[in-house]
């Protein structure tokens, strides 16, 4: 299963390009629709919400009156760990059946906005970010949304800035042009690189097709070795100098799983399944 993250700033276009991504055949797994779902009329979760906020959170037709709730978990920070403790396990039990509906060759997607805000970019095969200049989405925020200007550039100036966004994308999706602009793009990065990676995944192989990457790709596939190999009690070196291979110490079926996961294949030498992957790994039979 091949597994990214999707983010963008507010009014970038996100939700556009998601909405592409999944007509492609991606799963999408969006935490903000999800919590929203787990609290709709009829559903447990709005039950305990209700039971544990009183009447006062519902609307006279029963649906959850999210100002008011706004209202009691704004100040009172037990109050909203009250409120987290019943929605985070639901938000995340629903995101879990999704992915395991998706299956190992699907495409899944996960729609953070605030992924470049979190540290969470390197627990992904690949983050696609969706970049908009700011004039262009305040407008679109106006235009679309009916939002404020001044509201949108304060919402806008609270999230990361756009050279935070580009430092953990490996692909970027330029949305200043027209939807259908945006949607070739997709399209293409869809074939030349999504689908290749997620077949080579399932096949448990290194990739058989060549894209480019972006400035900085070295850095980010450590980033993501480092996760991958965090929780094993072994590190990755890191080579500056040319193009030399990442080193791991320990060929343990542990370490090579965990390589093979984060989207790394082969024996002594490891190439990676990604189309755009630069880095190879070399693992080292020998005490760290
Ligand atoms: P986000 O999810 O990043 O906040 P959206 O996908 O909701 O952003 O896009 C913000 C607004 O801009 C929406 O009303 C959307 O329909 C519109 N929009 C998105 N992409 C384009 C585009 N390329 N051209 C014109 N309008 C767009």
């Amino acid at each position: 299963m091949l597994t990214l993250g999707l983010t963008g700033g507010i009014g970038s276009g996100k939700s556009a390009a998601s909405t592409v991504l999944n007509e492609l055949g991606a799963t999408i797994v969006d935490a903000d629709k999800i919590a929203r779902e787990v609290v709709e009329p009829g559903t447990d979760g709005l039950r305990r919400v209700a039971e544990a906020f009183g009447d006062q959170v519902l609307d006279s037709d029963g649906s959850l009156n999210r100002p008011a709730l706004a209202q009691i978990v704004f100040n009172d920070e037990q109050a909203r760990q009250t409120l987290n403790g019943i929605v985070h396990p639901l938000v995340r039990g629903r995101s879990e059946q999704i992915v395991a509906a998706a299956g190992d060759d699907a495409i899944v997607v996960h729609d953070i906005p605030l992924l470049a805000e979190g540290t969470m970019a390197p627990s992904f095969h690949l983050v696609l970010i969706v970049a908009t200049p700011q004039e262009v989405r305040l407008e679109r925020l106006s235009t679309h949304r009916g939002m404020d200007r001044a509201d949108a550039l304060a919402r806008i100036k609270a999230q990361a800035t756009e050279e935070q966004r580009l430092a953990i994308a490996d692909v970027v999706l330029d949305n200043a042009g027209s939807p259908q602009e945006l949607r070739e793009q997709i399209e293409q990065v869809y074939a030349d690189r999504l689908t290749p990676y997620a077949d080579a995944l399932a096949a448990g192989r290194s990739a058989a097709s060549r894209v480019n990457a972006r400035d900085g790709a070295v850095a980010r596939e450590y980033a993501r070795l480092a996760w991958a190999l965090g929780q094993l009690d072994t590190t990755v070196e890191q080579h500056t100098g040319g193009d030399a291979p990442a080193i791991v110490r320990g060929a343990t079926a542990e370490i090579r799983s965990a390589l093979n996961r984060a989207g790394w294949f082969g024996d002594a030498e490891l190439a990676p399944a990604d189309p755009g992957g630069v880095l190879r790994v070399n693992i080292v039979d020998e005490p760290r």
